[in-house]
């Protein structure tokens, strides 16, 4: 296809063996590739196909078809034709230095759009050969490959077992979020080595029998804050595995802090220890180096840098700063503080950048999207701690006479057709006016708590459908759930869909899918989904992919 180094290649595909075959044909031609997904509104795939400027477009046929890409798109090749059987009579010859790009992964952006981030192959494979000898990680490893393509920990979980020749195990689309079948697969397979961002790894520590993951040697938080508590219960639940709590922005090749927990980890777990040749320096509003236990904007420096935001010259200087000896540091507004035993603990953000669910938003793309619809005239975005924890709400002020539940409706729709489904606002609420603070700035603590609307109540007729009704309502803590109300307006979202399906099989002893709930989110289908699933005994209907 006439892919060489510095080529970029996206890939559009759900996980399976034909997606690894086209990654490692990617990278064995020396170039990038652009992990898309196949989930995301159609106008955010152009964007990223047009912005990355790919010279291939690799994914399932289907997929590219949803496309109606035109003459001016890169070319596609479709994976069902792709020839995977046998080696080609001479390996490719291509010339490759440390500096070209191995992969490119888009994240949040302040201005309404998100931005590449570009790493090398140098980062890359030092990053791979550092977690080889720091985990001894072999032959006689199983790593079980889960997290989404778009989300850096993809890159280890790919290609590390490559690099140490150990197996790859790889999950079904959907199952990454599932901890009951995410055990199972660790028992079948005999998985050495997992990673979780800290909501997943909560749900996985509160599953039943996982203390008899025998196999499981290390255990990798990353993405998000991992506390105290969770650490405990990890700990006392699989005490034989090692817990590391790992730190690294996606402008960085993958991670670039580590620290093993301990049995007694304080209030703040740390993020740990710069990796070798990682530069970590804290340093003030005037770029002065913080003293000791002092809490700063943590900059990265080193050889695991990425090397900037694709065509964005910009962005790239404002964030890669120089410093002193001509190398480059990467701002990342982090807040954090070093301890007297050299480790760092994360403090923070200095900006408005957030976590939902272990996914990365800046609040100013969505209040950016928002801004671009018509009917409003102001918008604010923040998060809120609710049930199962961080949600996104937007307040708005109106702009005409629309009513707000027609208003709410068209801008859910806009957004879903712009937006990935974790950057759509769980809740809108209209105001009159923003409260403000004296100098006149929004007054974020006094907006207003957003209340769950219920759809017209039309009560449980029977037993099962009165105890489906109070698991919603413990699991989503909204009193007087009604048989019409829908799973995810009440703030439901893939976590706490992960604690009802888990509620259901215990008290009804069925095996249900957790595509179930996102298949019949309203409480009258989710009853019929049970009854059937009662009606035909313990169903087996995972699709899990066994290679
Ligand atoms: P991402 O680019 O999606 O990997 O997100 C990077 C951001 O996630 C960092 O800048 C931190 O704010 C946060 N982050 C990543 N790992 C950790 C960690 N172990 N503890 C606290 N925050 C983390």
């Amino acid at each position: 296809q006439g892919v060489g180094s510095e080529s970029r290649v996206g890939l559009l595909a759900g996980r399976g063996i034909e997606l690894m075959t086209a990654l490692l044909a990617v990278i064995k031609a020396g170039a990038a590739y652009v992990p898309m997904d196949a989930d995301y509104p159609v106008s955010r795939l152009h964007m990223m196909i047009e912005d990355s400027e790919l010279s291939l477009l690799i994914g399932q046929r289907e997929v590219l078809s949803r496309l109606h890409l035109d003459d001016e798109s890169p070319a596609t090749l479709a994976l069902e034709d792709l020839q995977a059987s046998g080696e080609p009579e001479t390996p490719p010859q291509i010339a490759l230095q440390a500096e070209n790009l191995a992969y490119i992964i888009y994240t949040s952006g302040t201005t309404g759009r998100p931005k590449g981030v570009g790493v090398s192959y140098g980062a890359l494979s030092e990053r791979l050969l550092w977690m080889r000898e720091q985990y001894a990680i072999g032959p006689a490893d199983v790593l079980l490959q889960k997290a989404p393509l778009g989300f850096d920990v993809s890159v280890w979980e790919c290609f590390l077992p490559l690099v140490c020749g150990s197996r790859l195990v790889l999950t079904a689309d959907g199952e990454h979020r599932d901890p009951r079948r995410l055990l199972q697969l660790v028992q079948a397979h005999g998985v050495t080595c997992l990673h979780f961002v800290p909501p997943l790894l909560q749900l996985f520590a509160e599953e039943e029998g996982i203390e008899d993951c025998h196999s499981l040697r290390h255990l990798f938080s990353g993405g998000e804050a991992l506390s105290a508590e969770l650490c405990r219960r990890v700990q006392s639940r699989l005490p034989h595995v090692a817990l590391h709590n790992r730190y690294g922005p996606t402008e960085t090749a993958i991670n670039v802090t580590h620290w093993l927990c301990t049995q007694n980890e304080a209030l703040r777990v740390p993020i740990g220890k710069p990796l070798s040749n990682v530069q970590c320096e804290l340093r003030d509003a005037d770029f002065e180096l913080a003293p000791l236990g002092a809490v700063a904007e943590l900059y990265l420096g080193g050889n695991a840098l990425a090397r900037g935001y694709l065509g964005r010259p910009g962005l790239t200087a404002e964030r890669f700063v120089p410093c002193e000896g001509g190398t480059r540091l990467y701002r990342t507004g982090d807040l954090a503080r070093w301890r007297q035993d050299a480790a760092l603990e994360f403090w923070g953000r200095t900006d408005e950048q957030v976590k939902v669910r272990g996914f990365r938003i800046e609040l100013e793309e969505v209040r950016a999207q928002l801004l671009t619809l018509p009917g409003i005239r102001q918008v604010a975005v923040i998060t809120r701690e609710g049930v199962g924890g961080a949600q996104l709400i937007a307040y708005l002020i109106r702009d005409g006479l629309e009513d707000e539940a027609s208003l709410i409706e068209r801008l859910k729709r806009s957004l879903s057709a712009r937006l990935p489904d974790y950057m759509i606002p769980a809740q809108f609420v209209c105001l009159e006016a923003f409260p403000l603070t004296p100098s006149g700035k929004l007054d974020r603590r006094a907006l207003p708590e957003p209340r769950w609307q219920l759809r017209g109540h039309v009560p449980p007729r029977n037993e099962r459908e009165r105890t489906l009704a109070g698991i919603w309502q413990e699991v989503l803590e909204v009193p007087g759930i009604g048989l019409d109300d829908d799973f995810f307006e009440l703030g439901g979202h893939s976590l706490l869909a992960t604690r009802i399906i888990s509620r259901v099989r215990q008290r009804f002893d069925i095996d249900l899918p957790l595509r179930a709930l996102f298949e019949a989110s309203r409480l009258r289908e989710f009853t019929a989904e049970v009854e059937q699933a009662q009606e035909q005994g313990s169903r087996d209907s995972w699709g899990g992919i066994e290679h």
